[in-house]
């Protein structure tokens, strides 16, 4: 079962061969198997903007984030 990385609701909508859509928050989900590789927040023009950077760590300078606590 997959659940929303941004709300934690399992009302998770199947909307491709590796794509879900939480119908709770309006986030898109791209998987692979059980693992989510990509989140989109859904814009009301249709167009997708990438969260990744809110859910998945990088290794782009992390000091940035943290000198805004
Ligand atoms: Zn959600």
């Amino acid at each position: 079962m997959i659940r929303c990385p941004n709300c934690n609701s399992s009302d998770i909508g199947k909307i491709g061969a590796n794509q879900y859509y939480c119908w709770d928050c309006f986030v898109e989900l791209s998987v692979s198997g059980d693992e989510i590789t990509s989140i989109y927040q859904v814009e009301e023009d249709g167009t997708l903007d990438s969260l990744n950077d809110l859910f998945f760590e990088t290794e782009s300078d992390p000091g940035s984030i943290q000198s805004n606590l």
